[in-house]
């Protein structure tokens, strides 16, 4: 039997958030509610962060309620703190850094256990954002670094493709899942939890209300860096995300044609906005490698990134090939780093690894530890 959003909000009418008596759903502060294909309902409240722990019991009523309901196959429901209609306005965003001088810290809250979190983003889709991510991901797992990867692609998950998993992930505890494994980091997808076609009718706050339930209802455990693969783009949901998650920075990737350089510099100013800061600019499919006799060429320009970081004050990281086995091994989930973790695509990768580390905590990565080998 479907679940309509009508039965939802039918239900969610007997949650009260005050003591006069107020309605979830007359409250104002109901996101649109979403229900997927297999009755999973998806919904978030929005409240001023003063209000949070309030409203926590708020959103353990409404979700018990829903899944109360016969028919419902899970719920999906969190507090978001972005403005809505009957809400004051959110205390004013700190003013952007000064060109050249560092952002100021982020005082989001943190994710116990995770040292960093790093957003990797891009300013439009296809540039190579998530293939980036996820071999800096492997590269930085390769240091000696305890790795996490979080899919917060939600418009076009491809981590789960990206690292040949499929499957639902393991509820562990109530509301805990355990993350999956994939070549010994910690994965966790939107693509695991949602159909592929519900991922397209998300909204902001709904986007938001998902990355917080992924960020803190996945058992993590102790990372050293938790990277996120970010929706591409710098529209409002893309904001409301780095605001929403406690980064200590971001690196975005862009490839070398104007056009996406543009795009890049808009994500510049993004983060900047909401004081993340700018860890540094990839530059992907720099350059053409024959696979027939190893030529090198420019085909969209060169440089461009390099220069364009520059003139924006911000790192440059390194620049990835355009290059056929990237493309086969990620379309093939064996990601390049993993599978031949010293070849050169690996070195590329572990190159711009090494100073990411840097450029967010100053120092190197701890080096693996040497494997004994008993004879
Ligand atoms: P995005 O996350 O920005 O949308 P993807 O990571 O999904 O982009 O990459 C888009 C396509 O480009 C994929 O088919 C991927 O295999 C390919 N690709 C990404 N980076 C490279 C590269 N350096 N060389 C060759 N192909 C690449």
């Amino acid at each position: 039997m479907a679940i309509t959003r009508d039965d939802v909000l039918k239900a969610l009418s007997a949650v009260t958030v005050d003591a006069g008596g107020t309605t979830l759903p007359a409250s104002g502060r109901l996101s649109q509610v979403v229900v997927d294909p297999t009755n999973r309902v998806m919904f978030s409240i929005l409240i001023d962060p003063s209000e949070a722990e309030r409203f926590e019991s708020v959103r353990r009523r409404a979700e018990g309620t829903i899944l109360a309901m016969p028919g419902v196959s899970g719920v999906f429901a969190s507090l978001t703190s972005e403005r809505g209609p009957n809400q004051p306005a959110p205390p004013a965003q700190a003013a952007p850094p000064q060109p050249g001088r560092p952002a100021p810290p982020r005082t989001g809250p943190a994710l116990p256990g995770v040292r960093h979190i790093v957003a990797v983003a891009s300013g439009k889709g296809g540039v190579g954002k998530s293939t980036t991510a996820c071999n800096l991901a492997l590269a930085l797992s390769a240091q000696g670094l305890k790795v996490g990867l979080l899919d917060a692609d939600i418009y076009g998950p491809s981590v789960p493709k990206l690292f040949g998993l499929s499957g639902k992930p393991k509820v562990i505890e109530e509301r805990l899942l355990a993350p999956m494994d994939g070549y010994g980091i910690k994965v966790m997808s939107i693509g695991f939890l949602i159909e592929p076609e519900t991922a397209m009718i998300w909204r902001g706050p709904m986007v938001q209300s998902a990355i917080t339930q992924m960020l803190r209802e996945v058992a993590w455990g102790d990372l050293d860096i938790l990277v996120v693969d970010m929706p591409p783009g710098t529209g409002d949901a893309q904001l409301t995300m780095a605001q929403a998650t406690p980064l200590s920075g971001a690196v975005i990737v862009s490839t070398p044609q104007d056009l996406a350089l543009i795009d890049a510099r808009r994500g510049v100013t993004m983060f900047r906005k909401v004081s993340v800061p700018i860890l540094g600019v990839i530059e992907n499919m720099a350059t053409f490698i024959c696979p027939n006799c190893g030529h090198a060429s420019h085909i969209f320009g060169h440089g461009g990134a390099r220069e364009e970081a520059a003139r924006l004050d911000v790192p440059f990281l390194g620049e990835i090939p355009l290059d056929m086995t990237i493309r086969e091994t990620s379309d093939s989930g064996r990601p390049v780093v993993a599978v031949n973790p010293d070849g050169p695509h690996a070195k590329v990768y572990r190159g711009i690894a090494a100073q990411l580390w840097a450029n967010l905590t100053g120092g190197p990565a701890p080096r693996a530890a040497p494997r004994i080998v008993i004879e």
